[in-house]
């Protein structure tokens, strides 16, 4: 029996409000911190939307390493349960008053807004973006937030073009693969970092122009040799506390460090000092959630994303798939570095 009307606290947009007779909907609540174990499938009500709320029915979710972040509390969520997950694809079932944005039968997709992780979600419509019919769910689901990241990244964070040098770490993952080739679209020499060899012929396959294997060869040293002692503009670091400080050594002077993410870790705390040692660099800590906190940029953003698929130029690599109650064992690959390319979570929709 559902309780009767009774509010769930931190639960901000699936399971909102559990009333008598609410259709129910399935998707994954963390009740504390912890490993892939503490992914719960559940049941529970997704209710109507509010004003300026759209309803949709996900077909496809988004597997990012922020989700990771999420479980683990390293990037902590206001109250418990909760459910990850911050990008997905599907179709409009509903929608609040006010809403203009989108409506009841468009397919649609999103990324940075938690609680994808389930059937069906209530979202802000701002947040929407309307899917061409020539992208699937599938595709949408992989390349929302993996491709945004990368277009900020590149384009404004970074002004990369003919002539940059660039070092990406992580270059076989799903941010990595959709870097590789955007980068070698704009011009640039990319030399990407991987664990092994054979994610050293899928960068390669992907646009990277030079590959180390970090895990066995000194990669500063190899950046070097590489540039003939240039080294880069600009280092594009996700995986944080393994590759800090040496990713600094990889600049020019005036250089910049891009420290977008935490794969291995956080970065420590350190002395700003040292970007003055190591030639005047430049250090920045981006995030997208700041880069499409506005619509336009999120239209534009996603537009970009969009035109580069649909003219070919950029090809998402959706390497593993999963079914959505399945997620732990995404987890567990995703933070085993087993996965390649993007991976989507799909539903029975
Ligand atoms: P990936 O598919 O790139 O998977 C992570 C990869 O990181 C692994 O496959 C592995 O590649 C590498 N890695 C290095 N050290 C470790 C480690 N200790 N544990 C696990 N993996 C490690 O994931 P995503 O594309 O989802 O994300 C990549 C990074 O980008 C993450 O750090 C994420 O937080 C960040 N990110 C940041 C955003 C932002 O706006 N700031 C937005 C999107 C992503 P290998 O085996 O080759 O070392």
């Amino acid at each position: 029996m559902i309780p009767h009307a009774k509010r769930i606290t931190g639960y901000k947009y699936w399971h909102s409000v559990i009333e008598e007779g609410a259709k129910m909907t399935r998707g994954i609540r963390v009740h504390a911190y912890g490993g892939p174990e503490v992914l719960k499938w559940e049941a529970g009500a997704v209710g109507e939307p509010g004003p300026g709320q759209a309803k949709i029915r996900h077909h496809a979710v988004g597997l990012n390493y922020i989700d990771i972040y999420h479980r683990t509390g390293l990037y902590p969520q206001p109250g418990f349960p909760f459910t990850p997950g911050t990008e997905g694809a599907g179709e409009v079932i509903a929608v609040g008053e006010g809403v203009s944005e989108v409506k009841p039968g468009d397919r649609v997709a999103y990324a940075g807004v938690i609680g994808a992780y389930a059937e069906e979600r209530l979202i802000p419509a701002h947040r929407l973006v309307k899917l061409p019919d020539a992208i699937s769910y599938e595709t949408a689901a992989a390349m929302m937030l993996q491709g945004m990241t990368v277009e900020y990244l590149l384009n404004r964070t970074y002004r990369v073009g003919p002539g940059t040098v660039m070092l990406l770490h992580a270059a076989a993952g799903g941010t990595g693969l959709i870097a590789c080739q955007w980068a070698k679209h704009l011009g640039a020499t990319v030399i990407g970092t991987v664990s092994s060899e054979e994610k050293a012929d899928l960068a390669r396959a992907h646009g990277c122009t030079h590959t180390i294997i970090y895990t066995r060869e000194d990669f500063a040293e190899r950046v070097r040799d590489i540039t003939g002692g240039a080294l880069c503009d600009v280092v594009y670091d996700s995986i944080g506390k393994d590759t800090f400080p040496k990713s600094l050594d990889c600049l020019k002077p005036r250089g910049l460090w891009v420290s977008f993410g935490n794969a291995s870790g956080p970065v420590p705390p350190f002395d700003i000092g040292i970007l003055s040692a190591k030639g005047s660099l430049f250090a920045t800590r981006p995030t997208l959630a700041t880069y499409i906190a506005a619509r336009e940029d999120l239209l534009a953003s996603a537009s970009a994303v969009m035109d580069l698929v649909l003219s070919g130029a950029l090809k998402i690599a959706v390497n593993q798939t999963y079914p959505l109650r399945e997620v732990a064992q995404a987890h567990r690959d995703l933070e085993a570095r087993k996965t390649t390319g993007s991976t989507v979570l799909l539903t029975a929709a």
